[in-house]
């Protein structure tokens, strides 16, 4: 039910943090993944990748601006002919109050967080219609998905952007037998969150409204990651799976 083995995978974001970990989780489970980024993926991360034994390519991109959205899938096709799943991984925050938050600043963010993910989206179902055989979109959401959080304007749009955006890509694209979902992480101890767990106030406030009483590892991602992109949420539409440590709940 979890086997990806023939599917090809398009992770973005995937050189580090919680994508590297989908990627190699993806891998495991018989993927071949194209990793796309600006910078190649760290050295345990390919290295993680060669012992899953799948195909895998990195595509350099930056995906702050639409023209990466073609290369992505042509690379996709260079390398292994298809694409059968999309996890829309890669995404930026500015932060700083709303009083000061620039025009550039938002533009930045809504671009890499929003209208990229949903037009790679379209690209990549747009493939998967020709291949007729399906296909799973996982789109990378967020605690502020639902919350609106505090000095992050743009990325809280962003992300209740595409919580919406995945709902209807759902709707339009279940009857392809394309699954659209979501994956919201809670707060996950990555690059981006590193500005947030050196604010020893903030960081305390956080922690303790984690039931799990800890934040979570990007590997924590990896199984909700797994079950979206294969067989065993071939009913699943529109959903968008927490994994939070309880976040939401409490
Ligand atoms: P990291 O900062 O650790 O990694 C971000 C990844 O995105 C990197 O691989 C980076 O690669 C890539 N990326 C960023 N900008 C671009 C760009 N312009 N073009 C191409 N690639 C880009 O972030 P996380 O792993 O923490 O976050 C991954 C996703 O999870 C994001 O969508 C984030 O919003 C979401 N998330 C994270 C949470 C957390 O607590 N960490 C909580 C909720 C959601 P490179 O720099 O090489 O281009």
């Amino acid at each position: 039910m979890f086997d990806l083995t023939g599917k090809a995978a398009i992770v973005t974001g995937a050189s580090r943090g919680i994508g590297a970990a989908i990627a190699i989780g993806l891998a495991r489970a018989g993927a071949d993944v194209l990793l796309v980024s600006r910078s190649a993926p760290k050295d345990d991360v390919a290295a993680a990748l060669d012992a899953a034994g799948q195909r895998y390519a990195h595509h350099s991109a930056d995906l702050s601006h639409v023209e990466s959205i073609e290369t992505t899938i042509a690379a996709a096709m260079e390398h292994f002919g298809r694409v059968d799943i999309l996890v829309n991984n890669a995404g930026i925050v500015r932060r700083g109050s709303f009083l000061d938050h620039t025009l550039a600043e938002w533009e930045e963010v809504l671009t890499t967080n929003l209208t990229v993910p949903v037009f790679l989206a379209q690209a990549a179902a747009r493939q998967m219609l020709i291949q007729e055989s399906g296909g799973k979109i996982v789109n990378i959401c967020s605690m502020l998905s639902f919350q609106g959080g505090i000095n992050l304007l743009g990325y809280a749009a962003s992300k209740h952007g595409i919580a919406g955006a995945t709902k209807l890509m759902a709707n339009e694209l279940a009857k392809h037998n394309i699954n659209v979902n979501g994956l919201a992480p809670g707060y996950i101890d990555t690059d981006l969150t590193q500005a947030l767990q050196r604010d020893e106030a903030r960081f305390q406030a956080l922690s303790a409204r984690i039931p799990r009483g800890k934040w979570g590892k990007p590997e924590d991602l990896v199984g909700a990651a797994v079950f979206l992109c294969s067989a065993a949420s071939d009913y699943m539409h529109g959903h968008i799976l927490c994994v939070d440590g309880g976040w939401l709940s409490s």
